[in-house]
């Protein structure tokens, strides 16, 4: 009994050992964006500084499970994910921490970040609307909300309303409208849809290009993606809700966030402001053709080629907060 124990014992032991050596990082990094989005960074700052990163990637789902049931005990000193609506959940089921770093409030506008600096927007992209350059022109378009109008019965394509970028779009319009019109708003929408919704953007987009149907709303990002891989798509970004005073364009961040089990929170918080940095934000923003958070970095010239525009001034943290609300709307309205 004694020797099984004591060769469980020394097991252990020597798995821990194992791990510390095969895993010597000076920084554990939990990361829901993808390998090729995150990788060039890790292995830039750690031929600047030293510092061995350690990460693995998954959705946002399971990692913020694994998190959770990990608890003391996890490895992860930092959690990168994309929507303010999943770093919002993050905060809100207690595993992140406060930051105070002025470097970090210097460098991301208070919109884009936690309000109690749980968590910090890195890259920001628009979820705007996109449209056919053969069937429609710019001045038809004005709002999300004219989205619903009549004019474009049977012309309007949409993502499905499971993605949280659907969600957090809903959430910010309850927040600068109210349920009671946003509701209106959703459900007009959907009395226009030329087909079901689609499970991403970029069928979305294939399908306005292909004439299924006339506008959409998407991630920018996806839009010059597809228009890389093929420019001759007649496609175009629009920039929505400009003239009305206090509004604008849904915008949206992938970010950061140090976990509550730190164990190496100095090096969590010195690698989120590095990547909140004029030398970083393009690495981080250019890699995915995003806009840095930083208002002193200036956006790659393929990305401020689609033109500049007033973003949404509203906290986006609402993004979280309003969240079961958007879903419960949007499941009102019969959008799937
Ligand atoms: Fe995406």
């Amino acid at each position: 009994m004694m020797t099984n124990k004591l060769i469980l014992l020394l097991a252990v032991l020597i798995s821990f050992t194992a791990a510390g050596s095969t895993f010597a990082a000076d920084l554990t990094i939990y990361s829901a964006r993808k390998e090729h989005l995150i990788k060039p960074l890790f292995d830039a700052y750690s031929a600047q500084t030293g510092v061995k990163i350690e990460y693995i990637t998954d959705k946002a789902g399971p990692l913020l499970q694994r998190l959770k049931a990990e608890g003391k005990n996890t490895r992860a000193d930092l959690l990168i994910t994309v929507d303010a609506g999943n770093l919002w959940h993050a905060a809100n089921e207690g595993i992140l921490q406060p930051v105070n770093s002025e470097v970090l409030t210097t460098n991301v506008p208070a919109n884009l970040r936690d309000p109690n600096n749980q968590w910090f927007g890195l890259s920001l992209r628009a979820r705007t609307i996109v449209y056919n350059t053969d069937k429609v022109k710019p001045e038809q378009l004005s709002t999300y909300a004219a989205l619903g109008d009549k004019a474009w019965k049977g012309r309007l394509l949409l993502r499905t309303s499971k993605k949280v970028y659907n969600q957090s779009l809903v959430a910010m319009m309850i927040a600068e409208y109210g349920e009671e019109q946003t509701e209106q708003i959703v459900k007009a929408w959907v009395a226009n849809l030329a087909a079901a919704p689609f499970s991403n953007d970029t069928k979305t987009m294939e399908a306005i290009a292909a004439g299924q149907g006339d506008v959409g709303v998407v991630n920018t990002y996806y839009f010059g993606r597809l228009k890389k891989k093929d420019p001759s798509l007649p496609l175009a970004l629009f920039w929505p809700n400009q003239a009305t005073e206090g509004s604008g364009v849904h915008v949206n961040v992938s970010g950061a966030g140090v976990t509550r089990h730190a164990k190496h929170p100095e090096a969590a918080i010195k690698f989120i402001e590095w990547l909140s940095s004029d030398k970083a934000q393009n690495l981080f923003a250019d890699i995915n053709q995003e806009y840095p958070v930083n208002p002193s970095v200036k956006a790659s010239d393929e990305v401020a080629s689609w033109g500049t525009f007033t973003a949404s001034p509203f906290d986006l943290s609402k993004a979280g907060e309003l969240q079961s609300a958007a879903i419960k709307l949007m499941d009102r309205v019969g959008y799937r």
